[in-house]
């Protein structure tokens, strides 16, 4: 390991987190499940294939445009079963409390999870409750553990692409990590950006069902579409290339990235997709993502390419092609 401690780029979901999950976690827990290292582990109980999942959210401040700590917290778990082919089915919620928290807050945030989850199918069935003196903690940390079902059938895997399949996104990136940055400095003038955080399995069930040939689902979360897209293709025979120019962005996330010199590629995504779908079916499933409105701005953005192995390249609206890498340090810490 390079550094000597923990640093906030250790959890940004890029290099240093990648680092810490191959040096350290991976080889210490060693097995075949953990070693996908899919968003959820998939594992096979008796002929069923469950899918299993957890994830932390302390992101910082709790209240932002289009969504709040408890939405996100069980939005993400949600995604992360959906994602591997999953129905998500149940869910526990740990709640890690700092001594003095505004219990209305605390109501309001209780209720968001129940109101996010209303109308996906979905119960939280157990959970746990810790507080911390004053000082100890930030408010409040919330973590979510999800299990789901995986039918019959359904088999996504990085293994199964293959040259010439296609890479949809299902609408504009970077609008969750943009309304948190705006909302903790206080921006203000930038009321069109809003964060994407939605539970997304009922989408993602229409698409599986329209028995399109889909191959492997990410959810662009921490490191954003360019972190995402380098995760597949990392240690495969193939490669991947996108164009800028298809590339969904919202007018306000684009203006706020330029005014701050961030770049939309790396934004947290809390409420999209990025499918790899085979070339046949690859306009059925978009014209599928939008007639929902999460997924109303879903675009095809490029394709699986033979060389450079291994490699994300970016086609850019001038017409150069540069590689892009997964994301280094972390420029935007406590997005989820
Ligand atoms: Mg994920």
């Amino acid at each position: 390991m390079k550094h000597k401690n923990i640093t906030l780029a250790h959890g940004s979901g890029g290099k240093l987190t990648h680092e810490l999950v191959r040096k350290l976690f991976l080889p210490c827990f060693n097995n075949t499940a953990l070693s996908f290292l899919g968003d959820s582990a998939i594992l096979n109980i008796n002929g069923t294939k469950l899918a299993f999942t957890t994830d932390s959210y302390v992101v910082k401040p709790l209240f932002f445009p289009g969504g709040d700590i408890g939405r996100l917290a069980v939005s993400g778990t949600i995604n992360d079963l959906a994602v591997v082919g999953a129905e998500p089915m149940f869910l526990s919620a740990g709640f890690i409390i700092e001594e003095g928290f505004d219990m209305a807050l605390l109501e309001k945030i209780v209720k968001s999870m129940k109101e996010t989850i209303s109308f996906t199918g979905v119960d939280i069935v157990t959970g746990d409750t810790k507080v911390v003196e004053r000082g100890g903690a930030d408010g409040l940390y919330i973590n979510t553990c999800g299990i789901g079902i995986v039918n019959d059938g359904i088999n996504l895997s990085t293994s199964s692409i293959e040259t010439g399949d296609k890479i949809i996104i299902s609408g504009t990136i970077g609008d969750h990590g943009m309304a948190v940055l705006s909302e903790r400095e206080s921006l203000g003038f930038t009321p069109s950006i809003k964060s994407d955080c939605a539970p997304l399995s009922g989408m993602i069930k229409k698409i599986l069902a329209s028995g399109a040939h889909i191959k492997f689902m990410r959810d662009p979360t921490r490191g954003g579409l360019a972190t995402t897209l380098n995760e597949i293709v990392n240690t495969q025979k193939y490669g991947i290339v996108i164009e800028e120019q298809a590339i969904p962005v919202n007018d306000g996330v684009r203006a706020l990235c330029e005014i701050l010199g961030y770049d939309p590629l790396y934004i947290a995504n809390e409420g999209k997709v990025v499918i790899v779908v085979s070339a046949h079916d690859a306009v059925k499933v978009c014209n599928i993502l939008k007639e929902d409105s999460l997924s109303k701005d879903a675009a095809i953005i490029g394709e699986v390419i033979p060389e450079p192995a291994g490699k994300v390249c970016l086609k850019t609206v001038i017409g150069g092609t540069r590689i892009i890498d997964m994301l280094v340090g972390d420029q935007l810490p406590r997005i989820c």
